[in-house]
């Protein structure tokens, strides 16, 4: 695991977690997303970090997850059993973790959050974003109803939750203000130092009363039922990739001759 997929350093008892693979607008392989739990974790056993900030180097918060696996993938014959045992842990399961941390945390988000950014973004407590960020889940076009951690619903409200799935559209930062996604929306130029500022100030107060404060609210939306619903559409959620497999024999619904073809187009020539 490359500890530079993912940075981390704490400073004035907050942790900064920095996804660190510009060159490919962050998107998340499983090294990017081990480091990143290890990070969170890191973060959660320190007792001088008092907030967390997760942000991301380059031009783009996350494009998702990473779909270029290369030939070995494109070759795999998947089962259902497979997807359902990698997205639990390193999807799912560690969105779930991090949402579940008992101290603050902050989002700074700018550029494109696609998808498997939306399990980056979600589980913060609360997101900062640039005024050029924009959100979006287009995975319908894949065959599948959603990404794997629903926060659609909880996040954007029923309607605006079906219409990005049903269109696959993405919403920028101040219509993601307008239904209460963001709680901030901050000229590019200063994402980090806004993130930094409401940090500061959060980390001011006592770190017991902050967590209690968060439980207090993660405790009523899990009493509304926020971690089952989770559960459940993650199940809907895999119901997706087996369709595709049956359709395609590729968790999620392409072209795979296509992309065999592609893959052996970019190999060296064997001697
Ligand atoms: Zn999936």
């Amino acid at each position: 695991m490359s500890d530079d997929l993912v940075l981390y350093d704490v400073a004035d008892n907050i942790a900064t977690i920095t996804l660190n693979r510009p060159e490919a607008a962050n998107a998340q392989n499983p090294d990017l997303l081990h480091r990143l739990d290890a990070c969170w974790t890191m973060a959660e056993n320190d007792d001088d970090v008092k907030v967390i900030i997760l942000n991301a180097n380059g031009k783009h918060f996350s494009s998702g997850h990473d779909m270029r696996g290369g030939d070995s993938q494109a070759a795999k014959k998947w089962t259902v059993q497979d997807i359902y045992k990698i997205e639990t842990r390193q999807y799912v399961g560690y969105s779930l973790h991090w949402r579940n941390v008992p101290k603050p945390s902050i989002a700074a988000v700018q550029g494109v959050c696609i998808a498997g950014g939306l399990l980056l973004a979600w589980p913060c407590d609360l997101i900062v974003a640039a005024d050029n960020a924009k959100f979006s889940d287009p995975v319908v076009a894949m065959g599948i109803g959603g990404v794997e951690y629903h926060g659609h619903t909880w996040e954007l409200g029923a309607r605006l939750a079906k219409e990005i799935l049903f269109t696959g559209r993405a919403i920028n930062a101040e219509e993601a203000k307008a239904v209460g996604m963001v709680n901030r929306v901050v000229p590019l130029d200063d994402l980090q130092s806004a993130t930094r500022e409401l940090a500061l100030e959060i980390a001011s107060k006592h770190p017991w009363a902050l967590r209690m404060a968060k439980r207090a609210v993660n405790q009523t939306l899990d009493i509304q039922g926020f971690t089952n619903a989770v559960q459940a559409v993650f199940d809907v959620h895999t119901l997706g990739h087996g369709h595709a497999m049956t359709e395609c024999g590729y968790p999620v619904l392409v072209d795979l001759e296509a992309m065999k073809k592609e893959i052996a187009s970019k190999e060296p020539a064997k001697a």
